[in-house]
């Protein structure tokens, strides 16, 4: 059973994640390779060196340090082999701006319970509590499900974000103490699962799962123009929410660019979308309306 539990980021006071205010905690590692994954950070199980430009004075002292091995100044900016260094964390130590870091650090449950326990008044109060997002949370099952037990045991409500791959049947084991789920549901065309997530898989099944056992779920979808903004997608969209009951709503998320450039140095899975206009935005209002959405929302409205 694992202790430790790798996490990439923890949010206080979140409002987009669930019911109420709520501490977010992003998880290490996911399975798949969405191409407009906002949180590349994520998707390594382990914790990885990161590199801010914007800190960077070339002094290079980093570059010394290597003896030119995978790092060196080229046309004013400083080039790093990530192959090699992505685990060398002297680098941290080296460099005096604090331009490199880590993305990722290991949590005990005490410490993310420390953490968790000073805003429960705020849970309380707003109805809110703890989400666990990522990456996938699932891909780190064992110390997931001891802290969602331990939160459960405390009267604290759970959600869980979860992306429908489920090759080794987790989400069966966090039943017993996720309150509501946020599922993610990206493409409706099996043909471009494996060019734009990296995966096929069966979403069917894990909405079936969480529909027997009564669970309540956010259906979560990114709309990413020129891959999902389809009639078709949107129409799948809704008879998907219209045949299960417990969906609580649909939750329209449009694709934006707010992402930091250098977090993609190292992570070459990223392609760039148009982000979507205001007309778009009416567009696909109107086609989820016309398809018999019930509860809608998009960027906090209701459609
Ligand atoms: S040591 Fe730090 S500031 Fe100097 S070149 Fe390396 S990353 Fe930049």
């Amino acid at each position: 059973m694992n202790t430790k539990g790798i996490l990439f980021d923890i949010q206080r006071f979140s409002i987009n994640d669930g019911p109420g205010i709520r501490t977010t905690l992003f998880f290490k590692g996911c399975s798949l390779r969405c191409k407009w994954c906002h949180n590349p950070e994520s998707i390594s199980p382990k914790i990885q060196l990161n590199y801010n430009p914007k800190k960077c004075i070339l002094c290079g002292r980093c570059v010394g340090y290597v003896k030119g091995h995978g790092i060196k100044i080229s046309n004013g900016k400083l080039k790093i082999d990530f192959n090699k260094h992505e685990q060398n964390f002297k680098l941290i130590d080296i460099c005096p701006m604090k331009a490199y870091g880590k993305y990722g650090k290991e949590y005990k449950i005490d410490e993310l319970l420390e953490i968790i326990l000073k805003d429960k008044d705020y849970y309380d109060n707003s109805s809110g509590g703890v989400t666990f997002s990522g990456g996938e949370a699932i891909n780190q099952i064992d110390f997931l499900c001891k802290l969602g037990l331990k939160l459960k045991k405390m009267g604290i409500h759970i959600c869980l974000d979860i992306s429908g791959y489920d090759p080794k049947n987790n989400i069966e084991k966090t039943l017993n103490f996720v309150d509501e789920y946020l599922l993610d549901y990206k493409l409706s065309e099996q043909r471009k699962f494996k060019d734009c997530i990296g995966k096929k898989f069966d979403f069917n099944k894990v909405i079936q799962i969480l529909d027997k056992n009564n669970k309540s779920v956010i259906l979560r979808c990114p709309i990413i123009p020129t891959v999902n903004d389809t009639e078709k997608h949107f129409k799948a969209i809704c008879d998907i929410s219209n045949k299960y009951n417990n969906i609580r709503y649909v939750d329209i998320l449009p694709y934006h660019n707010m992402v930091k450039n250098y977090k993609f140095k190292h992570i070459n899975a990223h392609t760039r979308y148009r982000v979507p206009s205001d007309e778009g935005k009416d567009r696909w209002k109107k086609i989820l309306k016309k398809n018999g959405l019930v509860n809608g929302i998009i960027e906090n409205e209701r459609i």
